[in-house]
């Protein structure tokens, strides 16, 4: 059954429009990757699936879960880098939704959130502050964090951006467990053409309007993917 289906999306700013008469459906598990120049529409099209954007016309529909029980990873600012909070509260955040928001965190809650830092291999890190850790270690508490909020699925917004080759592919590897061990359905937009062409089994090229969504296999081979791509990436 699809997790996501989205018909006919158009999106304008002030009459202008970022996104034109957009399909794709996916499916439980799926792990789709958004890529794109800039400008293309790529957040805009993460803004309106988080509710954060109304569409103009057409819909958005999920089954089997809202937009507050998606788990949202944002693209890292300067401000947030320094953050000056333990990566304990850090991950709490994410978890106002599980302890009923209430004003203090249960230790149950906190236990969720010390599960979610195992997950993501960040357990070590959770009496430290945030804004002392390598940025590798700052992804992985924010990925931590997202997993609070969902067991379903999680949208990450350019979630290896300046990070050095090795934080990359453990990032990348950590993604990956998340969703064929986890069974997380994941979003991930990303400028990385690697990520498409390697773990995410579906792509979806925009350029203001749908260029092409399939598996990652077809698109590779087709002449929009190896267009963008370029042959010497792969
Ligand atoms: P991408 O993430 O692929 O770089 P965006 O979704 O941010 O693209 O932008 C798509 C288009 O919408 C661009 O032309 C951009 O200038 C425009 N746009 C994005 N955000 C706003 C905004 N808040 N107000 C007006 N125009 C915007
Ligand atoms: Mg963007």
């Amino acid at each position: 059954m699809n997790l996501l289906s989205v018909k006919k999306l158009t999106v304008q700013y002030d009459g202008s429009e970022a996104l034109h008469d957009l399909s794709f459906d996916l499916e439980s598990g799926d792990y789709l990757c958004v890529i794109g120049e800039n400008g293309s529409g790529k957040s805009t099209l993460i803004k309106t699936l988080l509710g954060l954007k109304k569409p103009d016309s057409g819909s958005i529909e999920y089954n089997g879960l809202t937009s507050a029980q998606i788990g949202y990873m944002p693209q890292q600012t300067d401000i947030q880098r320094d953050f000056p909070a333990s990566v304990m509260e850090v991950v709490l955040t994410g978890c106002l939704k599980a302890n009923g928001f209430r004003p203090f965190f249960t230790a149950k809650t906190k236990e969720f959130a010390k599960k979610n830092l195992q997950r993501t291999g960040a357990a070590e890190l959770a009496k430290k502050c945030y804004g002392e850790l390598s940025g590798g270690q700052q992804q992985r508490v924010l990925l931590a964090r997202a997993l609070c909020s969902t067991e379903k699925l999680l949208i990450l917004d350019e979630p290896v951006a300046n990070l050095d080759p090795k934080a990359t592919n453990e990032i990348y590897a950590l993604i990956d467990k998340l969703n064929k061990e986890h069974g997380i359905t994941i979003i991930m937009v990303s400028h990385d053409i690697r990520c498409a062409a390697m773990q995410a089994g579906k792509i979806l090229h925009l350029d203001k309007t749908l260029v092409f969504f399939g598996d990652t296999n077809d698109y590779i081979n087709s002449p929009e993917g190896r267009h963008f791509l370029g042959h010497e990436h792969l």
